[in-house]
């Protein structure tokens, strides 16, 4: 590819920003980091200043940001700038010596940084589904105001975006988002309910964090990437269908008004988008295994069991009734899986608590960044307070 593309990577030490890390090391120059963000893991951190040189880094976490500058100073390692805190991580997404910003941060908080690189006129590969699940309408407004693009970084999305091109919602019939279905798609609802966290976390077809692999368990992932192509790609939720493919060897599928239907195909493997993303629209040759349809013999495709997997109803109630509603269904789902990772509550906790913290939201409607933050703070305190009951 052509040298000389500038980057940003936020969420650096993550499960994405590490495969993103490889990516770049493989590209050889391809893409230049210019910045890097982490939460808190000062090590991680400290081994890719050695190695990439950015002129900027920032770490969430303060007092994680002090322990690099010290670590810094005592190795004698000059020339990155250490910022720190949410307002670092916002300078960090602006910087005008980049072109497209990375953003692999869990949960909301990529929100205003993927706000300030839009707004200071950069691409945003994007894997931090959250950002379009929580604020999909500020966002893509944004995007449209300033010309930039968003890139999505999700498989699936990737997937879908690779079939459409440029090709515009009139000629789009609908999208299918495929689903592995997760370790239980198989299991008895009454087995479901004994379900540990260990059993939970066995992901039969992706390597990923433990959050987003408990969201692919109960199918709250699925859920929230339907809300994120609604945004995405501008279309209506019954045009947006889920189905279960336990291979994961079909990113998603399009089927376009004359009955054609697009797929896109590949291993199971998160560089593949993180590549398409930081070389669009170009391609780069990559070293990852090929994929061999042979050896895997059959593709299967069953409907999604919307009764043993209520997150993923819950999430189209929430997208439908759009405004703040999908920020307090993702935060509901943070803390309730927070608490399943650790064994407050059992895996059946899960929906029972979104469902409880959905039903007490009153949804404003076209809020904005202070609003949507507030719904999700809220969302918190009351998916705490129902932790607390049981
Ligand atoms: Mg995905």
């Amino acid at each position: 590819m052509r040298h000389g593309k500038r980057g940003v990577l936020l969420g650096a030490t993550g499960s994405v920003g590490r495969s993103t890390v490889q990516v770049i090391r493989e590209m050889e120059g391809g893409l230049v980091l210019q910045g890097l963000a982490a939460h808190s893991n000062v090590d991680a951190m400290f081994k890719l200043i050695q190695e990439f040189h950015p002129p900027a880094v920032c770490m969430v976490a303060p007092e994680a940001a002090r322990a690099l500058r010290d670590r810094m100073q005592d190795a004698g390692v000059e020339g990155s700038r250490v910022l720190d805190g949410p307002e670092g991580l916002v300078e960090l997404a602006a910087l005008p010596e980049a072109d497209i910003v990375l953003c692999a941060i869990v949960g909301i908080g990529g929100l205003p940084a993927v706000l300030s690189a839009v707004d200071a006129g950069k691409d945003v590969a994007l894997a931090s589904k959250e950002v379009l699940v929580c604020a999909g309408d500020l966002v893509m407004r944004a995007v449209a105001a300033r010309g930039v693009r968003i890139i999505p970084v999700d498989s699936e999305h990737s997937a879908v975006f690779q079939c459409i091109q440029h090709r515009g919602e009139s000629e789009i019939r609908k999208i299918y988002l495929t689903a592995s279905g997760g370790p239980f798609r198989t299991m008895s609802g009454e087995r479901m309910r004994q379900v540990t966290v260990e059993d939970a976390l066995r992901h039969p077809s992706w390597n990923m964090g433990p959050k987003i692999t408990i969201d692919s368990a109960t199918l709250m992932n699925k859920g929230l990437e339907v809300i994120e192509a609604h945004h995405l790609f501008r279309l209506p939720f019954d045009r947006i269908g889920v189905i279960v493919h336990p291979q994961s060897v079909i990113h998603s599928l399009v089927e376009l008004v004359d009955g054609a239907v697009l797929a896109q195909l590949g291993v199971p493997d998160m560089r593949h988008p993180i590549q398409y993303a930081l070389t669009y629209p170009h391609r780069h040759p990559a070293s990852l295994p090929a994929l061999d349809l042979a050896s895997i013999g059959a593709l299967e495709f069953e409907p999604p069991d919307i009764e043993r997997f209520p997150c993923l109803g819950a999430a189209y109630q929430a997208g439908r009734a759009g405004g703040t509603a999908p920020a307090v269904l993702n935060a509901a789902n943070e803390v309730a899986v927070g608490a399943f990772l650790g064994s407050r509550i059992t895996f059946a906790g899960i929906p029972q608590i979104v469902d409880r913290v959905m039903q007490a939201h009153e949804v404003t409607t076209g809020p904005n960044l202070e609003e949507i933050l507030r719904a999700d703070d809220w969302a918190r305190k009351e998916a705490t307070k129902w932790l607390l009951k049981d």
